[in-house]
C-alpha cells in the first residue's frame, strides 16, 4: 500500500512508543528526538487542532515526553484529554490492581530485570530485561487475570498489561471524530502494536487510513517522522 498524502484536512492520531520513538529497555529510558514536540505542536496547528495522540502511557508520561496539552487519549483510551483539555475517564480500575501489584511486586523481588508500571487504571509488568521468563510470567499473567471480570490482559512488546475492560484506542479515535476540531476530516492513525489494531480499524472504518509501522513504513520511526514531515 503506497502511503496516502498527508494534507491538512485530515486529522492526524498517533501512537507513541514504536513509532513516533524507539522503544528502550524500559518506558522511562526512552530518547525523545530534538524537535519533535516542537513539530507535532506545528502540525497541530496546521490541521486546525486536529491532531490526538493514542498512547498506553500515562496521562503524565505523555506530557513529559511530548510538552504538555495535546489532545490525547492516555492508558489505550481510558482517559480522554479533548482540545479544550477536558477530562473523561472511559474506564474504572480493577478491583483486583491492590492484590495484583502485591504480588507482582513479588515476582519482581525475586527475578531481576522484570519492571511493574502503575497506571491510574492498568498494571504493566514489563519483561524486556528479563525475556528468558516469557513463559512463566504468561502462565502467571493468565492465572491472575481468569479470576476478573472487569479486567483483560493485554499482551505487549515484551510486556503483560492488566487493563480495564472498557476503553480501547479505537473508540478513543472515534470519540474525537465527533469533537469539533475533528469533525468531517479524513482520519489517518499510526501505531505499531496488537493495542492500535483497534484503532487502525476504526480509521479505516471511518473512511480515513489505519497504518502500521511494520506494515507500512519498513518498521522505522525514522519513516514515519520523515512522512509527518510532508505535511
Ligand atoms: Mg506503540
Amino acid at each position: 500500500m503506497t502511503l496516502p498524502t498527508l494534507t491538512p484536512d485530515h486529522a492526524l492520531f498517533l501512537d507513541i512508543d514504536g513509532t513516533l520513538i524507539d522503544l528502550a529497555a524500559t518506558p522511562d529510558a526512552v530518547t525523545v528526538p530534538p524537535g519533535l514536540p516542537e513539530r507535532l505542536r506545528q502540525m497541530q496547528t496546521r490541521l486546525g487542532g486536529a491532531l490526538a495522540i493514542l498512547s498506553g502511557r500515562k496521562l503524565a508520561d505523555i506530557d513529559n515526553l511530548l510538552g504538555s496539552g495535546l489532545p490525547c487519549a492516555a492508558e489505550h483510551g481510558a482517559l480522554l484529554r479533548d482540545a479544550a483539555h477536558n477530562i473523561t475517564h472511559t474506564a474504572a480500575r480493577p478491583a483486583e490492581y491492590g492484590a495484583w501489584l502485591k504480588i507482582l511486586n513479588r515476582y519482581v523481588a525475586a527475578m531481576p530485570g522484570l519492571l511493574v508500571e502503575e497506571k491510574q487504571f492498568s498494571l504493566v509488568l514489563h519483561y524486556r530485561r528479563a525475556p528468558e521468563h516469557e513463559a512463566e510470567l504468561r502462565q502467571l499473567a493468565e492465572q491472575l487475570i481468569a479470576g476478573s471480570s472487569d479486567a483483560i490482559l493485554l499482551p505487549a512488546h515484551c510486556a503483560f498489561e492488566f487493563k480495564p475492560r472498557n476503553g480501547n484506542k479505537g473508540d478513543a479515535l472515534a470519540y474525537f471524530m465527533t469533537t469539533p476540531a475533528f469533525l468531517n476530516r479524513i482520519p489517518i492513525f499510526i501505531g505499531d502494536d496488537t493495542t492500535d489494531e483497534p484503532a487502525i480499524a476504526a480509521a479505516d472504518r471511518l473512511g480515513g487510513h489505519g497504518l502500521h509501522v511494520a506494515r507500512n513504513f519498513g518498521g522505522s520511526t525514522d519513516a514515519v517522522r520523515d512522512w509527518l514531515m510532508t505535511l
